[in-house]
């Protein structure tokens, strides 16, 4: 048994075993806001549906599921749960700093 040594991207934390992939990776990473990608974006909104009877736990009402996320500023669905839909951007003009 020996130790080993891991490299580990700086935005979303996946773990890589060889430096040069890992740099790679960061330059093209979606948490990455060079990138400018939907996931660092201060217009992606997480969006919920509210259920109305949780179905694993008796006595609770409604609670609310997370349903996908959604840009405000395009008012376009980045990624819907129910329907798989995908439309995420790299190099977004409209993107804006979280900041
Ligand atoms: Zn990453």
């Amino acid at each position: 048994m020996r130790e080993v040594r891991k490299w580990r991207c700086g935005f979303c934390k996946k773990d890589y075993y060889n430096k040069s992939y890992c740099k790679n990776h960061e330059d093209k990473c979606y948490h990455n806001p060079k990138n400018k990608a939907c996931i660092s974006c201060a217009y992606n909104e997480k969006t919920y549906i509210e259920v109305p009877e949780n179905p694993y736990y008796a006595g609770a009402i409604s609670y609310k599921e997370f349903d996908g996320q959604y840009c405000a500023k395009y008012q376009r669905w980045v990624y819907k749960m129910d329907t798989k839909e995908r439309n995420l951007e790299i190099d977004c003009k409209g993107w804006k700093d979280l900041g």
